[in-house]
């Protein structure tokens, strides 16, 4: 699978759009020329078939590849056209070699005054490039990168390619999400006993939601709604960065114990906050558990692990000992039956979503252990 990532560019200076521009011009003539050359069946071409043209070899060689793929499918297209043509405005293509990110800043080589150089430019800070660094710190591999001109912006498209790995895993994780533990997770073998678990404090997010609800609140009076949702962006991407990182440590916790299949509730309906929390911020945290929930799901799938959804009913008041439904065992953070079992309630829950599922895998008959 491939996923391209577009990222608008701060506005460069005159001088820099320039040096793009110039580039621009090269690329379309070269890859005009190449068309050319493939016609004539002329199709052992590198950059040093082209020593007119001011682009960095790397440019020309990727014009090479692009050139040979368009080719292929102009000649299939039963155009009746002579040859390809290239309109003025071809992005400049980089392929995975060539191009580097860091942070927010792209480098690419250009030509200019003569020679090749390097520059850097940096992209908007944006939702797009957190999700793209959140794969490359995770060793997806990047390919293809393509400086373009649109609508008087300047963007540069990042591909990377994702690889479905491999799973063999038999073990459960359930996942348990709330606002006093973010994410409370339990692994269980195929016998229903935990192995390890995994907890996600909420306290933090907690702290930073109620500053964000005292600024938007004190700026709705002054009814400055732009800076409101400056701030609501602010907030968004706070906890976008951390449900990326929740998401990641609980996938590598799943990874490492041999999970299978992660279960987790359908919250359609939050009925844990429901009542607790103000109608204004209800919006804002069922956005934000969907947004784990995911997050955790594709990056499981590319784990190769299998996510379900269960029905939250009585997750949250059963015993996951005895299994007896008692609402009042439940208070606060604790969890405690008659039947000795005194756990913290959100891994009992989580225990719960866990079992929940493998007994439903159970009453089918399927055999765990193959
Ligand atoms: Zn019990």
């Amino acid at each position: 699978m491939q996923i391209t990532y577009v990222l608008e560019l701060l506005k460069p200076t005159k001088k820099k759009q320039n040096i793009f521009f110039n580039n621009i011009e090269q690329v379309t003539k070269n890859r005009q020329d190449i068309a050319s050359k493939i016609k004539a069946n002329e199709t052992k071409l590198t950059s040093a078939d082209f020593k007119g043209i001011n682009l960095p070899s790397v440019v020309i060689n990727q014009n090479i590849r692009e050139v040979k793929s368009l080719y292929n499918r102009f000649k299939q297209s039963n155009s009746k056209k002579e040859n390809i043509e290239f309109k003025p405005n071809q992005p400049i293509c980089y392929n995975n070699q060539s191009y580097n990110i860091d942070r927010h800043i792209i480098s690419i080589p250009l030509f200019h005054n003569g020679k090749c150089q390097r520059f850097a430019f940096p992209v908007k800070q944006t939702n797009r490039l957190q999700d793209l660094k959140e794969h490359i710190e995770n060793d997806y591999k990047l390919a293809k990168g393509s400086l373009f001109y649109k609508n008087s912006k300047w963007y540069f498209a990042v591909t990377i390619k994702l690889e479905n790995r491999e799973n063999k895993g038999a073990n459960i994780m359930g996942i348990d999400i709330g606002l006093r533990q973010l994410a409370v997770a339990s692994v269980v073998n195929t016998e229903g006993k935990e192995i390890n678990r995994q907890f996600h404090n909420g306290k933090k997010a907690g702290f930073i939601r109620k500053k964000y609800r005292f600024l938007r609140r004190k700026l709705g009076r002054a009814k400055r709604l732009e800076k409101i949702n400056s701030i609501n962006n602010k907030e968004q991407r706070w906890i976008r960065d951390l449900n990326h990182k929740i998401s990641r440590q609980l996938v590598n916790l799943a990874v490492q114990e041999h999970v299978g299949t992660i279960v987790m509730e359908n919250l359609k309906n939050i009925r844990k906050t429901a009542k607790s929390i103000k109608k204004a911020d209800r919006n804002i945290n069922s956005w934000a558990f969907y947004e784990l929930q995911q997050f955790i799901e594709y990056k499981a799938k590319l784990a190769g692990i299998k996510i379900i959804y269960i029905n939250p009913k009585y997750t949250s008041q059963r015993c996951s000992k005895c299994g007896k439904i008692e609402k009042g065992n439940r208070k606060g953070n604790l969890y405690s039956c008659n039947c000795g079992n005194r756990i913290h309630a959100d891994l009992n829950a989580s225990r719960n979503i866990a079992k929940k599922y493998l007994e439903t895998i159970c009453l089918d008959g399927n055999s765990l252990s193959a």
